[in-house]
């Protein structure tokens, strides 16, 4: 048991050690939530950019394909019939082609001037233009493109494989008094595929970047709210498992007091009994001698002693009976305690037994001038249990019943069933109040101090007569009497056979 007792402490205090304290775990999660956090910033901004991308690169190829499909409309015939100079303007091709691209123009309001151009030298000359001719920002035919860059030459100059036409292209956003724009162009090639101009798009680009906007805008807007229901969430999820832990911690700790606790109650309770079996039995020998020596004085010196030295042989006759009587109710309490009260069931006549124990007790009624009376119920008065046990029982009832009545009687009643067998000691005495009930069948449990009763005891009677009854496999309670005092009853099983071994 000690063993046990120790092995549980320890794995305890093992278990508090192990555990890491409830802050530090909520400082490693909160550590381990605000990495979180700061992955999903990183994450949500990096896909928001991405999308943003791939929504500009999608109207890039929208706008290619717009001014690809433009070409369509010029026929390179037309386009090389131009001289590249101030003739051209008003000439019929020159009206023909200006109408095109005019019309190209009007289909999307986002397009701000669609033109013509061709290389001449090292630099790119305008052919024709979709302005009007009194617009400031009409280019006539022959202007130079001064921002001509190499690249815009490089399919002009390269022989390029039979069929496989130049790719429309976009150039990077600019910003200028026009507004924010991209140029997007492609070229008019001949049958061979060799281009003979260029077609230019300048497109309005400040609705598609306010999308592009709008779209950063939501994402980051998304990830943002997110990192912040993450935190919050982490937050909860952290306070719920520090207060659980702390509640764990708490309760491990307070287990582990309860068990050195009860470890010491048990050692100390086993410190008393060992303390009361030694006590009892370097008592029991002395005390027996002194009382058998009294009741023999007693005897032998009948008629030869005056009045006065008879009280005082009387007083050491009633004490040394007390003595004897207290020092077997330890010994018998401790031994049933102890696991060591053997049971020695015979078959008895319980009527028989019972008479001669009410019969030791008459001379006591008489001294009060009470009654004692037996009353007998059931047809077959035998019955195999520990007539020792059963007698201690009953005389320690029968005891009370006599020592806390002042007037009136006591009866005992003796049940006999087929199973089981049930007896009762029933006073008249002074009661018990029913507060005090629950507790009376507890080691040194008294009621009625001496003061208040008279009646010396020790508080062990009751205790030992429960210890006796449940070792036979039986039960033992308290009544109130109706008619006032006390019922003490207890029933056990018939034949001790039957008692589970
Ligand atoms: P003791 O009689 O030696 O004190 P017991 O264990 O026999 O010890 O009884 C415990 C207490 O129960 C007594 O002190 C007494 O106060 C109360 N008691 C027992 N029997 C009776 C009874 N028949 N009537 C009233 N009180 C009783």
């Amino acid at each position: 048991m000690e063993e046990f007792q120790n092995e549980a402490v320890d794995y305890y205090y093992d278990e508090i050690e192990r555990s890491a304290s409830p802050a530090k775990m909520a400082f490693y999660r909160a550590v381990a939530s605000i990495m979180l956090v700061g992955l999903i910033g990183i994450l949500g901004l990096y896909v928001t950019e991405k999308v943003a991308n791939f929504e500009k690169e999608g109207y890039f190829d929208l706008r290619k394909a717009q001014v690809a499909a433009a070409t369509a409309a010029i026929e390179y015939t037309d386009v090389i019939s131009l001289k590249g100079n101030e003739e051209d303007t008003g000439s019929p091709v020159y009206e023909k082609l200006r109408g095109k691209l005019a019309r190209i123009k009007r289909s999307d309001e986002s397009i701000k001037f669609v033109y013509l151009m061709r290389p001449k030298g090292d630099k790119l000359i305008f052919l024709v233009d979709a302005e009007d001719p009194s617009s400031p920002d009409f280019s006539p035919p022959g202007q130079i493109y001064e921002e001509t860059s190499p690249e815009d030459l490089k399919y002009f100059n390269s022989k390029n494989e039979k069929g496989k036409w130049p790719e429309p292209s976009v150039e990077e956003m600019e910003k200028d008094r026009w507004g924010t724009w991209v140029s997007a162009s492609a070229y008019i090639c001949d049958p061979e595929g060799k281009p003979v101009a260029l077609l230019g798009t300048d497109v309005d680009v400040s609705k598609a970047l306010a999308g592009v906007a709008r779209i950063k805008y939501i994402g980051r807007l998304l990830t943002g709210l997110t990192a912040i229901l993450f935190l919050i969430i982490s937050i909860q999820y952290i306070t719920w498992t520090y207060n659980k832990a702390k509640r764990e911690s708490l309760r491990r700790e307070m287990e582990g007091k309860i068990i050195r606790l009860n470890e010491e109650l048990i050692r100390a309770d086993r410190m008393k009994s060992d303390f009361l079996e030694l006590a009892s039995h370097e008592l029991r020998s002395p005390v027996s001698a002194v009382d058998i020596a009294i009741q023999t004085l007693d005897k032998s010196l009948d008629g030869k002693v005056n009045e006065d030295e008879k009280i005082l042989l009387e007083i050491a006759r009633s004490g040394s009976r007390r003595l004897v009587n207290l020092v077997d109710d330890i010994l018998d309490l401790t031994r049933v305690e102890a696991g060591d009260f053997k049971l020695e069931p015979k078959k008895i006549n319980l009527k028989e037994t019972v008479t001669e124990a009410v019969r030791l007790f008459e001379p006591m009624a008489r001294e009060k001038g009470l009654a004692i009376s037996l009353t007998f119920s059931g047809n077959n008065p035998t019955a195999v249990v520990d007539e020792h046990a059963l007698l201690r029982v009953l005389e320690n009832l029968i005891s009370n019943g006599l020592k806390y009545t002042e007037a009136g009687s006591v009866n005992v009643h003796v049940q006999v069933g087929n199973e089981r067998l049930r007896i009762a000691v029933k006073d008249t005495g002074i009661g018990i109040p029913r507060h005090a009930a629950k507790d009376l069948f507890k080691k040194f449990a008294r009621v009625h101090e001496f003061r208040a009763s008279g009646v010396k005891g020790t508080g062990l009677g009751l205790s030992l007569c429960k210890a006796l009854v449940e070792a036979q496999g039986g039960k033992i309670w308290y009544e109130e009497n109706p008619e006032g005092g006390s019922i003490f009853a207890f029933e056990i099983p018939r034949h001790a056979a039957h008692v589970a071994a």
